[in-house]
């Protein structure tokens, strides 16, 4: 019996950050363990409510307050087989997920204090670790049938891991040098050390599962090929079409930037470093990106915006400035505009936003400035409004609020327009709809039959706990696709949406 009045005795507490002179000096990550006496306080909080709201918050329906419970009660070993009852990957989504389940927690009602789920969670997933390791599970008799996933993003590795332990040979495609799309080289070791990932493999290797590394599907093989070798195929390949802005006057100059080229030159400078080699951040074509000593734009307000700025922190920039088209937005919900349980429309502050800079916000780019010889030398903004016509974004520039910004690194961070398109979309025979997203049908197969999809390329740009909840359920419909025994759970159909008042 859960502690039914934990919330009234115990305020909502979180471990305390690192300093920030202190972690902007490295790559490791922000927080430290928050100690099993603080964990163990903030799980009393919660009060097992007799409808669980935050279960329908969580797209992979975790067991939140079972699982708080058994930390409570100090019952570890329970609580890590519950928590990965519905989750494959609980140390990815503790340390990353926004968190819609805590928007929803019924302690949050009428601006309380929610528990602190996903921090519990952190340590669960954590103290799996710590109790053993990530033991591989014993696989059953093999079934014969055997499945490609293409992309190795947490979406492509949830639906491997499903379905190699349910007997199926499955082998995972990836064009990149390493496993764990965006995780791997998008989202920066402060946020993620990458320990978490091999270690995570390391479990899926041992349950059988196959990776080929370097391998371009489309490219390197042929859909054709791909599809003589398997009975079906998972496509995982994310969202990764960067929007950009190339009406913007100045857009082609040097120093004018996707933000992911810096994301992954900078990540990669970081694992060359943990493997003992020194590295230059470069683009592909061997291009120097990097924010030292310079002063940097970032356009866009969201992770990836929060994630340039805090590698360029540790890069060791002269200067900051991150903008955003809309608004600042209120620091507490507007009841009336996103009720409870909802996903609220708030300012988020990321430990990036500690570490410094300056964010102007209801501003849009007029031009990037030229120093003379083609680099990047400022960025000329205005103060816009922003209004929603026929479903259209009208923004409009207010007369006389032009002012420029000192810039010799501007990156682009304003969202991404679906998944890339590909050869092998085309070989496939899958098509991009107008989100640049491909659809399912309602048991996750595209047009094409015994080909389907998950994660980012079917729901377009989103979150890992959405990755990881899709990654299952289209295993659980290939499992029966295979004909194989029993059910896989499947936590959301392709239909699912967030929880949303409009
Ligand atoms: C900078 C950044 C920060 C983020 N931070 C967060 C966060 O803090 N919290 C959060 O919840 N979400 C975050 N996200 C979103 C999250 O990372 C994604 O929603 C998630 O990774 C999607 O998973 P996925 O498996 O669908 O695809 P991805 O992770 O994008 O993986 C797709 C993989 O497919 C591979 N691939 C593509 N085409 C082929 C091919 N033809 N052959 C072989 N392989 C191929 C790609 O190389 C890639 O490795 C962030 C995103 C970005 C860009
Ligand atoms: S995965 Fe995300 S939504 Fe689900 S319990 Fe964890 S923090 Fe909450």
């Amino acid at each position: 019996m859960p502690d039914p009045n934990g919330f009234l005795r115990y305020d909502r507490r979180l471990p305390a950050r690192r300093p920030v002179p202190v972690r902007i000096s490295d790559w490791r990550e922000v927080y430290p363990p928050a100690g099993e006496e603080l964990i163990r306080e903030q799980a009393t909080r919660c009060m097992d409510c007799g409808i669980p709201f935050c279960h329908d918050g969580c797209p992979l329906g975790n067991r939140i307050p079972d699982w708080n419970d058994l930390v409570r009660t100090g019952n570890w070993d329970a609580a890590v087989e519950s928590l990965h009852a519905t989750n494959n990957f609980p140390e990815f989504t503790g340390r990353l997920c926004p968190a819609p389940c805590e928007a929803a927690c019924v302690l949050g009602i009428g601006g309380g204090q929610p528990v602190t789920i996903k921090q519990v969670e952190v340590e669960i997933a954590d103290a799996a670790v710590a109790r053993g390791g990530l033991r591989p599970r014993p696989v059953p008799a093999p079934t014969g049938r055997s499945v490609a996933v293409v992309g190795s993003g947490p979406a492509g590795l949830a639906a491997a891991q499903q379905l190699a332990r349910a007997g199926h040979a499955v082998t995972v495609y990836e064009r990149d040098d390493a496993i764990g799309g965006l995780l791997r080289y998008g989202i920066p070791d402060f946020k993620l050390e990458k320990q978490h990932i091999d270690r995570r493999l390391a479990q899926l290797a041992a349950e059988g599962v196959q990776f080929r590394t370097g391998v371009d599907v489309g490219v390197d093989v042929t859909a054709e090929q791909v599809r003589a070798e398997h009975d079906a195929v998972l496509l995982a390949c994310g969202a990764l079409q960067g929007r950009d802005t190339l009406e913007t006057p100045g857009r082609q100059l040097r120093g004018v930037h996707q933000a992911m080229a810096h994301l992954v030159a900078a990540n990669r400078v970081v694992a060359a470093a943990d493997d003992g080699r020194p590295a230059l951040a470069v683009l592909p074509d061997g291009t120097p990106i990097d924010a030292a000593g310079k002063h940097v734009v970032i356009i866009g307000g969201g992770d990836t915006a929060a994630d340039c700025l805090g590698v360029a922190h540790r890069q060791g920039t002269a200067g900051v400035h991150q903008l955003d088209l809309y608004p600042e937005p209120p620091q507490t919900r507007d009841a009336a505009r996103d009720p409870w349980p909802t996903w609220p429309w708030v300012l988020r502050n990321y430990p990036a936003h500690e570490e410094g800079g300056e964010r102007v916000f209801a501003v849009a780019v007029q031009e990037f400035v030229d120093d003379g010889t083609g680099q990047v030398k400022g960025v000329r903004i205005a103060e816009v409004s922003v209004e929603k016509r026929d479903g259209r974004r009208i923004v409009t520039p207010l007369p006389g609020s032009e002012r420029e910004l000192p810039a010799d690194l501007v990156l682009l961070a304003i969202g991404f327009e679906g998944t890339e398109q590909q050869p092998l979309l085309e070989q496939f025979g899958v098509r991009r709809n107008a989100r640049g997203a491909v659809d399912a049908r309602p048991d996750w197969q595209t047009d094409a039959d015994g080909v389907f999809v998950a994660g980012d390329m079917h729901r377009g740009a989103s979150l890992i706990v959405w990755a990881i909840a899709e990654g299952r359920a289209a295993a659980a419909a290939i499992h029966s696709y295979l004909g194989g025994v029993g059910e896989l759970p499947a936590p959301v159909d392709p239909a699912r949406q967030p929880l949303a008042a409009r």
